[in-house]
């Protein structure tokens, strides 16, 4: 039976980051990925810079795009524009190229990978976890990285993160060609889609398309509304190859941990329920797991409880809000758009949120502010 310090099942990002800094630490890894290859990852791909201190590598050879407004419509029409500061700018990323490079890192590393493979069993016996993949391996390590993503089937089994997960339906499109949208820009249009929303973001000469709906599990999957939406962005008569794809949304602060495993990214529930924002909360939750982590391996303990508290505090606490925002946005999105999007402030937080300048919590707190101001004039 071989041993690691930390086994990790799934090689997304969230599974590829936590590879690449435990790696680079020193530490056994191994990373257990179910398919062969990734040539294509439902996610468009945009991110804050910002976001990028969180990945122990250069990234720059996978970013396709620098992003400088954003552009807001409402069933293609009713344009609202915000710039988004140079100073803290959202990257576009072709996704599989970002999860393989950082793959390769980690492996320069040391880390080994399996794949195809699946894990099949996972036992506890004493202080370790044992593993059996599905071509009859049987692995032993210290610690178990749950990074499945949002089919995950160990959270349930390990009772980690929320009980009944709340799901996003998306659909992914990738085009050839750029339609009518600017290099420089990303496009979000709302009112076409209930519930939800559509997204189009540039690479270098294709462009990224998601449809999105967040609230209520429904099944969405409409070709004349696809055929609709990409005519509005520029583009007509062409062949619809659609990806969908069940994307798990944040649904409350739950434990992330027991001792000697934890779950990050998708698999823990952390997508932006507002955005679908679920590559900063992939590499934050793979920062922190894989610095307490090490804590725990230097000092010879197993008590994961940390990375459960430091979750909570440095993403739980802001979703909460925006959970909040996005069940009141997208039932009434009309009004929304309006008083939300069209608010002489609002383009400019939403791409503050986007490039991470600031956060659900921060905007919760002025909105607040501003009540108890204008009730004590
Ligand atoms: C249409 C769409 C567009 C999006 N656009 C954006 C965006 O622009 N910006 C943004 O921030 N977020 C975006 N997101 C969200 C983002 O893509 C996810 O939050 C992110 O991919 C999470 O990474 P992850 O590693 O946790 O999960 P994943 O990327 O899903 O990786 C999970 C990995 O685990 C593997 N796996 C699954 N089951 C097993 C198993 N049993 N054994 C072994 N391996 C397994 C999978 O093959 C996969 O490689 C988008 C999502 C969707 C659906």
């Amino acid at each position: 039976m071989k041993f690691f310090d930390i086994v990790i099942i799934g090689g997304g990002l969230s599974g590829s980051s936590t590879a690449l800094n435990l790696s680079k630490k020193g530490y056994s890894v191994l990373i257990i990925e179910k398919e062969a290859k990734r040539d294509f990852v439902c996610c468009a791909g945009g991110m804050a810079a910002s976001t990028a201190n969180l990945i122990s590598t250069d990234i720059n050879s996978v970013i396709e795009s620098q992003v400088e407004s954003v552009h807001f419509t409402w069933k293609s029409t009713d344009k609202v524009i915000a710039d988004i500061p140079g100073k803290s700018p959202f990257w576009i990323v072709r996704r599989e190229e970002l999860d393989n490079l950082l793959l390769q890192e980690a492996s320069k590393y040391g880390a080994s990978i399996i794949r195809p493979s699946e894990v099949q069993s996972v036992t506890k016996i004493g202080e370790k976890w044992h593993c059996k993949l599905s071509n009859e391996t049987f692995i032993k390590t210290k610690f178990l990285v749950i990074a499945d993503g949002s089919e995950s089937k160990w959270c349930s089994y390990l009772n980690l993160g929320p009980k009944k997960p709340k799901y996003a339906r998306t659909s992914a499109i990738r085009l050839e060609g750029l339609g009518n949208i600017s290099k420089n820009s990303v496009r979000f249009d709302f009112g076409s889609i209930k519930y939800g929303f559509a997204w189009a973001f540039p690479l270098k000469n294709s462009l990224n398309i998601g449809l999105g709906t967040f609230i209520g599990n429904n099944e969405f999957y409409n070709y004349e509304l696809i055929e609709e939406i990409l005519k509005g962005f520029g583009f007509r008569n062409i062949n619809i190859k659609a990806k969908q794809k069940k994307l798990r949304i944040w649904n409350g602060i739950h434990n992330l941990n027991a001792d000697g495993v934890l779950v990050v990214g998708d698999a823990a529930s952390l997508c932006d329920p507002f955005l679908a924002e679920g590559i900063r909360p992939a590499l934050i939750s793979s920062f922190y797991a894989s610095n307490i982590i090490d804590e725990c391996l230097i000092s010879n303990t197993y008590n994961l409880d940390e990375y459960s508290r430091v979750m909570k505090i440095n993403w739980g606490l802001s979703m909460a809000w925006g959970k909040r925002i996005a069940e009141v946005f997208y039932r009434f999105p009309k009004t929304g758009y309006n008083i939300g999007i069209k608010r002489k402030t609002a383009p400019k937080r939403i791409a503050q949120i986007l490039s991470g300048e600031m956060n659900y919590s921060d905007i919760a707190n002025r909105v607040i502010k501003r009540l108890i101001f204008r009730n004590h004039k």
